[in-house]
């Protein structure tokens, strides 16, 4: 087994070694423990038998984790001025191929084509980088990618959104959103301490496993999600102000609106975040069948 890249000692040593300095723009701030790193291997459940795609591998703490126990990692990086490093630390590992590119322009379903013949169980294990988080997320959601899931690390305050519950102060149009396509759970939450440079927000593990069917029935996905985001637009707005001041027409269609919401047993007062996501996708099935 070799040294561990992850450690206080051993990340300083190939920082100091390559002249490394961190771009705070591309959210680097690399981990330093292994245990941390172990745990979330482990709350992605890889196997011999997964691909892991990892989301920047900074200098490869989590690549080299990865790579001990995955069939293969498949890594993104952004910054130019890694490649030399991780070519470095990782060349132990023969299943890690790293990919110089922008994660949010990869055409990921060509690199799992590409990369991951015969693997059917694929997962994104990832320290996102903080600037791009909701991104990132959205992006291998909408894609609906042959994935099993996502374990990822994140700020603390966005993880409490995703895995939110109706009637919290957390849960949005991001909640649904994740929650209409995987099942969100926090694993954990995470120490500033444990990363370098510390990040000035405290970090939480989430671990999304993909659906096989959305939760609720939905006649029109862009229209409810249209619903949804109309409904969160302004938080202290009842439902029925927010979907008439924010929907496409919204004010020409206040008749219809109320009828739908009249016809979905939602009493008009009430306020988006109160609503359940089975609530939501009544109303907007009521509400496009009124407007065609
Ligand atoms: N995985 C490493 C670790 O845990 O120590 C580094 C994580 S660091 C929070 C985020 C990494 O993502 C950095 O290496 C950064 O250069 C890279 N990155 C930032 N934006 C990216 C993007 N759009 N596509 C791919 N990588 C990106």
């Amino acid at each position: 087994m070799h040294k561990d890249i992850a450690t206080p000692r051993r990340t300083k040593e190939i920082l100091d070694q390559y002249g490394f300095s961190f771009k705070k723009s591309l959210g680097q701030n690399f981990l330093i423990d292994t245990n941390i790193l172990r745990k979330i291997v482990d709350a992605a459940e890889i196997s011999a038998e997964t691909g892991a795609i990892e989301i920047g591998p900074g200098i490869g703490a989590l690549t080299e984790q990865l790579a001990r126990r995955a069939k293969k990692v498949v890594a993104f990086e952004i910054d130019q001025r890694l490649l030399p490093i991780l070519a470095d630390t990782l060349s132990p590992y023969e299943n890690v191929r790293i990919i110089h590119q922008d994660v949010l322009k990869a055409d990921i379903h060509q690199v799992i084509a590409d990369e991951f013949t015969n693997v059917t169980d694929i997962m994104v294990v990832a320290n996102l980088p903080y600037y791009v988080t909701t991104p990132i997320i959205m992006k291998l959601l909408t894609d609906r990618l042959p994935i099993r899931g996502m374990v990822m690390m994140l700020q603390k305050e966005v993880a409490d959104r995703l895995a939110a519950k109706p009637g919290t102060k957390d849960y949005g149009s991001l909640s649904i959103a994740v929650q209409y396509y995987t099942e969100a759970e926090v694993v954990m939450t995470v120490p500033r301490t444990v990363f370098i440079p510390q990040p000035n927000v405290d970090s939480a593990v989430i671990r999304l496993i993909k659906r096989k069917q959305p939760p609720v029935e939905v006649n029109d996905e862009a229209f409810f999600f249209q619903v949804v985001r109309a409904s969160f637009a302004q938080r202290r707005k009842t439902i029925l102000n927010n979907l008439v001041n924010n929907l496409p027409n919204g004010k020409t269609l206040k008749e219809q609106i109320e009828r739908a919401l009249a016809n979905a047993s939602i009493d008009s007062r009430r306020r988006g975040e109160t609503l359940t996501m089975g609530e939501f996708a009544t109303l907007s099935n009521v509400l496009r069948t009124m407007l065609i």
